[in-house]
Order: C-alpha cells, then structure tokens, then sequence
C-alpha cells in the first residue's frame, strides 16, 4: 500500500486523532507498523484492490467494508469506478500487532482473507465481538484468537459517551451472554464492557460503533441477526424467481426466456416448469 505523499515510515497511534475517547484514554492500542493515514481527500492505492486507486470519502450513509464485511458509516475509502469501499482502519491495518491489550499473551498478524466457514455455513467468530469474521482479521498464530479490524479499534477501558464512567472489558465468561446491554438491550454472545459504578453493561459489538462511524453518523445498526435476514432473502428470491417464473408462463417464449435465464443464472431452477 502507498499513498501520494510522503508517508511517515514509524508512527505509533495513526488512529488517534479519529476518536477523543482513545486520545483521553492512557491505554492507548498501538498500530506500530501502520502508516499515517491520508490527509483528507487523498488517494491510495490500496494491495486489496490494486486495479482502482480510492479515494477518502465522508458519506452520511450505510455501507458494507469491502475488507471486513462490517458496516460502516461516514468516513471511509472509496473507489470511484466500482463498489470496492474500506474502513479507514482497514485501509491502514498493519501487517502485526504486538503486545495488543485485546491479546498481549502473543503476536497477532493481519490476514486480508478468511479462515474458510465451516462446511460452507458458519464462519469463525471474532474473540471480541462474537460476530463472523468473513475478512480481513487479526489473527494469533499460537493460539485461535482472532478479530476484526475494528475490533482491535478497542482496548480493555473505553469512554462511551454519554456514558459518565470508565468502562472496563469483562474477561471472556459464558455468564456474560445472560447480561442485558445498556446499548442494544439485547442478549448476544462476545465480549463485554462493564460500569462498576452503576453496573451498566456494554457489548463489545455495540462499542464498536465507536469506530466504524456507526455512532458519529447516529446510523444505528441493522438488525443484529444476519442468519435471519440472509434466510428471509433466499427466502425471498426463491419466491421471486417461482412469481417471475409463473409470470413468463403467461408471456409466452422471447423475451421471456432470455429473462428468466437472466435471474435464473446459477441458480438450481425447473426448466420443465417453464417449458409447460
Ligand atoms: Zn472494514
Ligand atoms: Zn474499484
Ligand atoms: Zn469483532
Ligand atoms: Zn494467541
Ligand atoms: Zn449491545
Ligand atoms: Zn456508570
């Protein structure tokens, strides 16, 4: 990965400057490797998407990080000639982190691509946020811990304003699943973040909007539940395809062959039913 300008060959917190929180916090996570980021409206060229340089954007809208497969809002990396879009820490992940307080015991190095789901449905989840990692991560070569880019955004004590206290992460309990989030107020696996004060609860995957542009943009994010979802819309395009399909019976051959053969494009669908 280069940019256009010169780039700072050592810098420890390139992500400082993107969150007050972590710029207050003594705990800082360090990014000993990774470059400077962009000065606003720069161009890179990034080695996961070399045919198109991206340029940094700030858009008051949804998208899905072409690296993570997260969501992410308002600042991000984009390609003006295709979808390919990035997180600015993904754009700028370094290749290791060392002594990274999410997981000091050993060296994490970055992996631009998944571990493979397993038997084709579930994919390895994230240490931290308890989500599906389906692209770049961090992962532990000793052991099986790994995150997510933005997830390594995070450290053991956070501000999540306007939440008066300090918050510290849990250890790793199953206990912790049975904890309402103050945030979302929903039960989900991961990680947790706790106020000793007036014992407020906090997912990890709830902080990160801390980070993903999520909270500054008030994009609150989608519903919580993609298995749901992704079930509901193959649910959904099966419907289609048999509603188009019982449609074209009606239009008779032609164009409404060639259209079916279109959406029908590998996929599994009855050609006798369209020959009736
Ligand atoms: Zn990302
Ligand atoms: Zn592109
Ligand atoms: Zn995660
Ligand atoms: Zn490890
Ligand atoms: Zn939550
Ligand atoms: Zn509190």
């Amino acid at each position: 990965m280069t940019t256009k300008s010169s780039m700072k060959s050592q810098t420890s917190l390139p992500m400082k400057r993107y969150s007050s929180s972590m710029a207050e916090n003594p705990h800082l996570i360090e990014f000993p490797t990774s470059p400077q980021p962009a000065a606003v409206g720069e161009e890179i060229t990034h080695y996961s998407h070399s045919k198109h340089p991206l340029t940094e954007v700030t858009l008051n809208e949804l998208f899905t990080c072409s690296g993570c497969k997260e969501y992410g809002a308002g600042k991000r990396f984009s390609c003006q000639e295709c979808e390919f879009q990035l997180h600015e820490f993904c754009a700028f992940a370094p290749p290791l982190l060392k002594n990274h307080q999410l997981h000091g015991q050993h060296q994490l190095v970055f992996h631009s691509k998944p571990k493979p789901a397993k038997a084709g449905i579930s994919w390895p989840r994230c240490n931290i946020c308890g989500k599906s990692t389906k692209g770049f991560a961090f992962r532990c070569r000793a052991c099986s811990f790994q995150m997510h880019p933005c997830c390594a955004m995070l450290s053991t004590e956070i501000n999540f304003p306007p939440h008066p206290h300090l918050l510290r992460l849990l250890p790793p309990l199953s206990t912790n699943n049975d904890l309402a989030c103050g945030e979302c107020n929903k039960r989900r696996p991961g990680r947790m973040y706790h106020c000793t004060v007036c014992d407020y609860h906090l997912h990890a995957a709830c902080a990160k909007a801390l980070y993903n542009g999520l909270r500054e943009t008030g994009i609150p994010l989608p519903d919580p539940r993609p298995n749901a979802i992704e079930k509901a819309a193959r649910l959904a395009s099966q419907v289609v395809i048999e509603f188009i399909g019982g449609l074209i019976e009606g239009l008779g051959e032609g164009m409404g062959g060639a259209l079916i053969d279109n959406i029908a494009r590998g996929r599994c669908i009855s050609r006798r039913r369209m020959q009736e």
